[in-house]
């Protein structure tokens, strides 16, 4: 995101929601997840940052489609993570850190994710090419811009994945394009954007792509 080039590029937000609206935008999104069958079992996590160096995140282990307040925690961004929190609550922690004008980072273990990034992994990437809805991310405006997927192998050493993460996202060469989100293989798919809104907007259009790429391999 350091990269005006990338899709990833943000419009710059100076106020950021209460707490009280973020985490209510964090309950909506788990229940619109749910309804879509991607956070089966308690899987998947939602973060969207507040005012006051907060960040209202989901608490671990909870029904993502039936959270109530109490499901969130009031997690300071940049500070060690509560009693409570979900190990993948780092990966969202450093999103924050790293991207100034992230304001939402969703997580949910979507089909398509899941498989393709098996069959790519060796890869390091998934490339989106040809398909209309590229055009719902963020600073693209053809479905002939190559838009890259970053894949990374699935880990439980969640510390080692934040960090290839977060080199991959600041390393990567300035003519690439780089899709506001990765997957990890075998597991799911992250997506962020400037607010939840556009992070919702990301989480979507790139689950319907990724279930196009699947669908033309098969
Ligand atoms: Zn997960």
């Amino acid at each position: 995101m350091s990269q005006p080039s990338t899709a990833t590029s943000a419009t710059a937000h100076s106020v950021w929601p209460d707490w009280n609206t973020a985490a209510q935008a964090v309950i909506e999104t788990g229940r619109q997840a749910a309804q879509r069958g991607w956070v089966p079992a308690t899987a998947g996590n939602f973060s969207v940052r507040a005012a006051d160096g907060l960040v209202a995140i989901t608490r671990s282990g909870v029904d993502k489609g039936a959270m109530v307040l109490t499901d969130i925690l009031r997690q300071p961004a940049g500070q060690a993570l509560l009693p409570g929190s979900s190990a993948e609550a780092e990966l969202h922690l450093r999103l924050y850190a790293d991207h100034p004008t992230l304001g939402a980072v969703f997580h949910t273990h979507n089909l398509a994710a899941s498989v393709l990034g098996r069959l790519h992994v060796a890869h390091g990437r998934i490339v989106l090419e040809g398909w209309e809805l590229q055009k719902a991310l963020q600073g693209i405006r053809t479905h002939e811009t190559r838009v890259h997927l970053p894949v990374f192998a699935n880990t439980q050493d969640i510390a080692a994945l934040a960090n290839e993460v977060s080199a991959h996202f600041a390393l990567a060469p300035a003519d690439t394009v780089l899709a506001p989100g990765y997957v990890i293989a075998g597991h799911g798919l992250y997506a962020w954007g400037s607010d939840a809104r556009q992070a919702w907007r990301h989480l979507e259009a790139l689950d319907v792509l990724l279930a196009q790429v699947l669908a033309l391999r098969a």
